[in-house]
């Protein structure tokens, strides 16, 4: 949101209560970008791809591909009872899917262990990619618009006494909280959803069983992630909705264990002793939000009675598809009401 105002020439304070950018669940280690397929081409799916665009035209730029992000592409996996399996053609000349979906190759399909799967039943994503968050909000964040002020909680009436055209609200989970002490604050169907990855680096040898592409459709992994330890391997995530705490727990660590023995059953052979030894898995917790229609919350709090307040949330499980395309159209509505 900053970055997008900072673009239209605005002087831009960021305010957040942790020390450093890409605090709360923004510090995901590693996340994917992809987009949300549906047949109808929903609002969401809409949206999920004029994102993927934005985010990848801004990493090609100022990150270092297979470092910081890769464009390796994503397995979409639709098992039956978790996401709807059915076989369809999005690929097709003439539908909006055409290049952004397709079917994926025995190939693919071999390389993730899955060479007896229907092809037809799972997608591929061409587009897909893996991305650092804490690299993209730190190259978003580099711009001489935006000034950091970390380890300041915001409280609702402070922030009419410091003076600021226009203040948006992009607190994450924490919104609702923050609208509850704020007089005339729309009430806005927000749900916490927290949730934990399991991760850990690659054992020697182990590499071959994993698909060099990212793979989600029930929790997702990713792997052959660079990091100063070595290359690393990510997988989940939970989902705990109506739940404000994040914790790494064992049974969180069981529970993405049983995901990626339904998503994936190679990789997940490969790295059961692993996960079975405490110091060698790790684990990150973290909150989403998201609303009661899966849509970002992108918009003027209510412009009669709270002008100049503007809300940006609930960016759900695709926060980092989904962020930059909607603080871009935002920031025009803001722009426009401003001048
Ligand atoms: C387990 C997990 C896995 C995920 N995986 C993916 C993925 O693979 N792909 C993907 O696209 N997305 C993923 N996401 C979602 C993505 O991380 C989020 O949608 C996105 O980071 C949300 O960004 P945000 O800026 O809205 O909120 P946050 O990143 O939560 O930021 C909110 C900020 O507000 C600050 N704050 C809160 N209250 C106050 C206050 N009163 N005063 C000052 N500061 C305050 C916090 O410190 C924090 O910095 C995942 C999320 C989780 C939890």
């Amino acid at each position: 949101m900053a970055r997008a105002l900072a673009d239209k020439v605005w002087q831009v304070d960021v305010v957040d209560q942790a020390p450093s950018p890409a605090a709360g669940a923004s510090a995901v280690p590693v996340g994917v970008l992809s987009c949300h397929v549906s047949v109808d081409d929903n609002p969401l799916s809409q949206l999920t791809r004029a994102g993927v665009q934005k985010v990848m035209a801004f990493a090609q730029q100022h990150l270092v591909k297979g470092q910081d992000w890769l464009d390796c592409g994503v397995l979409e996996r639709r098992l039956e009872g978790h996401t709807k399996k059915k076989t369809w053609q999005p690929s097709l000349i003439g539908s909006v899917w055409h290049g952004w979906v397709q079917t994926p190759t025995q190939g693919q399909l071999s390389q993730a262990g899955l060479s007896e799967v229907n092809a037809h039943e799972q997608l591929w994503q061409p587009h897909g990619a893996w991305i650092k968050p804490k690299t993209l909000v730190n190259a978003l964040m580099d711009h001489r618009g935006i000034r950091f002020q970390g380890g300041q909680t915001l409280r609702a009436m402070d922030i009419p006494a410091l003076g600021y055209d226009a203040v948006v609200l992009a607190l994450g989970a924490h919104t609702s909280d923050f609208l509850a002490d704020l007089p005339h604050a729309p009430e806005l169907p927000l749900i916490p959803v927290a949730g934990q990855v399991s991760w850990g680096y690659h054992a020697t040898g182990t590499a071959t069983a994993f698909p060099p592409f990212a793979v989600n459709g029930f929790g997702g992994f990713v792997s052959g992630v660079p990091t100063p330890q070595g290359l690393a391997w990510y997988s989940g995530a939970t989902f705990h909705r109506g739940e404000l705490k994040a914790e790494v727990t064992p049974q969180d660590h069981a529970d993405n264990l049983a995901k990626l023995q339904q998503l994936l059953p190679r990789a997940a052979q490969e790295l059961k002793a692993q996960w079975q030894t405490p110091d060698q898995l790790q684990g990150w917790s973290g909150v989403r939000c998201t609303s009661v229609n899966r849509m970002p919350v992108c918009r003027a709090l209510d412009p009669a009675k709270l002008p100049s307040w503007y809300v940006l949330t609930a960016l759900g499980s695709r926060g980092l598809t989904l962020a930059m395309v909607c603080a871009e159209r935002l920031a025009l509505e803001i722009d426009l009401r401003s001048h």
